[in-house]
């Protein structure tokens, strides 16, 4: 047997989850909304000729943003052959306004009502036989974060058995003075041709939406109209208003039919959580103290003990004694030793070494996602950009850009204001994602003794330049305007789930592991050769190098800002292949403990602030190009970053000399 099922429903309610719990794959799963902006698709597990889709989530069919396309666009015009519609039980009336509309489309559905752990604890009780009765299609309770949850299994089977079984009842949910009008427009549309889908497209035409193209004959168009008016005449409002109020009032009645809310009042635990969390005043320094813990835990303490002994015992005398030996045993040339001793394992060693630091990064933020407190940093993230003009939806691609900033870009899909949206593409690359993190640890532990004080700052560093660069950049005709409206609900918290996070961070480690182990070493076997060899290809001082060559170059413009050692510019250039190549550079040309006397830590610091915020890597400057669609803005984007990170750069190194030497 063979089926389309689609996956829809909104943003956050969960259709990941059920995604990988039915296909058993592992698409990203994001405590936020807008993680998914594309469509994927995988088998059900023991039916491989069934497909499922994850899109997009979407709070109406009636599309705003591009993710609302992508959906909307797959359910209408590809017609899968069954929905899954995963809802949100925890917050049932807000998501059964989209459920109503799917079930306008005419294709057999399937309710998921996700999410009943959190129902079960605020005491409330579905009636899922009333609401099946309701709604006119099955209705099944399931807790998609439970793996072991039989239900699943179930709704699965039952999508699969309701391929071309009948839709469910859409007719009756507005008035019936509407309903008349939308039954005349449907039986005018069926003579004009319109076979599929007829009450989608008449409620659409009766909402006179511009983003539907239908080619109706001019007088059927003009007849439709003619009833429209008269439905509005008659009920005293815009036909558009009609169908959303009509849709809320029915959404009411469902809900009072078959919902006992819990009447003990009161206020949950999370709520009480809340109030402390996103308190006006305490919300920001609680963050700032949780993110610094984070990176104390990761960076300072147990990561350093882990990398201290990664750097000093495996790649500094571990690895390099035994491949030494066995470079001496098989009795190589000289210059291959060098290769290997003072390029590779010296330059992918100093990558490598940090890697225990960033495991426990992305597991300490795994978690903090998890629990649902990212998503609060999202809420009062939102509040202080609106003080700014700007909207707190630029915030959850930052959030994901910690991450790796290609995702990051890809997320500001979720913006729809053009302006707000290139704005965001501009900056989400600011924050610190996992390839930068080495070179933070590196500076850290070089030039600051491991201080938690640094990797915290570089954190607020990016999300300080997005601010800035936000107001900024509003200031401007080309950026002004109405920030983009940014509605979530909060999730409930709970305890992270331990396995969960240590698969993220997993992957990340396992990531980063072959990047350092195919390009990184690519990179390092070529900074190797341009540092060793003169131009005309014989072995030469450091110093004498083609790389120095080129470094010296560009270095007199870095001196204002205290780093200009052709050394630090050579690895920022090679950092915008990949920013872990700033540290396998700096491993090369600085070996062993040379890099602690190679410059003061003020100049370590504001070589830092550059490499954070001037333009990313290539993958991530691609994103840009792609996300952007327009030579013009990329260019702007990329100059603008490293414009920024130049000014911030040469700021923080002044700053340092009038705060006195350190930082
Ligand atoms: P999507 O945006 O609809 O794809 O939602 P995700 O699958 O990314 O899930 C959003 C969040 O809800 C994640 O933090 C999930 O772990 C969480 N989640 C998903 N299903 C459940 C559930 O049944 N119960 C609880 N408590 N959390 C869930
Ligand atoms: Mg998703």
């Amino acid at each position: 047997m063979e089926a389309k099922i689609a996956l829809a429903g909104n943003p956050n309610s969960g259709k990941t989850t059920v995604f990988n719990a039915l296909t058993g794959g592992r698409g990203h799963v994001g405590n936020w909304p807008g993680v998914t902006v594309e469509k994927k698709d995988g088998a059900v597990k023991g039916h491989p000729g069934i497909i499922i889709e994850d899109l997009p989530g979407i709070y109406s069919l009636s599309p705003y943003t591009p993710e609302e396309i992508v959906s909307r666009g797959y359910l209408i015009n590809e017609k899968p052959d069954v929905i899954i519609n995963i809802v949100d039980a925890s917050n049932l009336e807000r998501n059964l306004y989209l459920t109503t509309q799917l079930a306008e489309i005419g294709i057999p559905m399937v309710i998921a009502l996700n999410m009943t752990d959190v129902v079960e604890k605020t005491g409330d009780v579905i009636d899922y036989g009333k609401l099946s009765e309701e709604l006119g299609a099955p209705v099944f309770g399931i807790c998609a974060v439970n793996g072991r949850d039989l239900r699943l299994a179930l709704l699965a089977d039952k999508a699969i058995e309701m391929k071309g079984k009948n839709p469910p009842k859409a007719e009756g949910c507005f008035s019936e003075k509407t309903e008349a009008a939308l039954r005349k427009i449907m039986d005018l549309a069926a003579k004009a041709g319109i076979a599929e889908s007829p009450r989608f497209y008449a409620v659409k035409l009766f909402e006179r939406d511009k983003e539907i193209k239908l080619s109706l004959p001019p007088e059927v168009s003009e007849e439709i109209e003619k009833i429209i008016q008269a439905c509005e005449k008659e009920l005293d409002d815009d036909s558009e208003s009609i169908i959303t109020v009509e849709r809320y009032d029915r959404i009411a009645e469902i809900m009072k039919k078959c919902v006992k809310l819990n009447d003990a009042g009161g206020l949950s635990a999370s709520d009480k959580i809340d109030r402390v969390v996103t308190h006006r005043v305490l919300a920001l320094p609680i963050f700032a103290l949780v993110m610094f813990f984070v990176y104390f835990v990761s960076i300072s303490a147990v990561g350093a003990w882990l990398t201290d002994w990664v750097n000093d015992s495996l790649f500094g005398e571990i690895i390099p004694g035994a491949v030494s030996g066995f470079l001496a045993s098989v009795n190589t040339a000289e210059w291959l030793n060098s290769l290997i001793l003072d390029g590779i394992v010296a330059g992918v060693g100093a990558v490598l070494g940090f890697l225990p630091q960033m495991f426990v990064l992305f597991f300490c933020l795994a978690a903090l996602e998890d629990c649902g407190y990212m998503a609060r940093i999202a809420f009062i993230m939102d509040r202080i950009f609106r003080k700014f003009g700007l909207s707190g939806k630029s915030f959850i691609p930052m959030l994901v850009g910690t991450g790796c900033g290609v995702p990051g870009i890809m997320a500001s899909r979720t913006i729809e204001s053009p302006a707000d949206r290139r704005m965001t593409i501009t900056t989400t690359t600011f924050m610190p994602c996992s390839a930068k993190l080495p070179i933070i640890a590196l500076i850290s532990g070089a030039f600051f003794g491991d201080s938690a004080l640094v990797p915290s700052s570089a954190y607020f560093l990016g999300v300080a330049s997005i601010i800035i660069s936000g107001v900024a950049l509003k200031q401007t005709r080309l950026f002004a305007g109405e920030a983009s409206p940014f509605i979530m609900e909060l999730p409930a918290y709970h305890m992270p789930r331990i396995g969960g996070a240590l698969r993220v961070a997993g992957e990340r480690a396992v990531s980063f592991a072959k990047r350092a182990g195919t390009f990184i070493t690519l990179a390092t076997v070529i900074v190797w050769f341009l540092s060793g060899y003169g131009f005309d290809l014989k072995p030469a001082e450091v110093d004498s190098s083609i790389l120095a060559f080129i470094g010296r170059g560009a270095a007199p413009l870095f001196r204002p800002a205290g780093f200009g050692s052709w050394q630090a510019v050579v690895a920022s250039i090679t950092g915008l292949m990949a920013k872990e190549n700033v540290v396998g550079t700096m491993g090369v040309l600085y070996p062993g403990d040379s890099l602690a006397s190679a410059m003061t830590p003020r100049a370590a610091y504001a070589f830092l602030v550059f490499n954070l915020l001037c333009a990313p890597c290539v993958a991530a400057m691609s994103a840009i190009a792609k996300e952007m669609n327009s030579k013009k803005w990329t260019a702007f984007a990329i100059g603008y970053q490293c414009a920024f990170a130049y000014a911030a750069a040469v700021i923080v190194y002044r700053l340092g000399a009038i705060f006195g030497g350190g930082i």
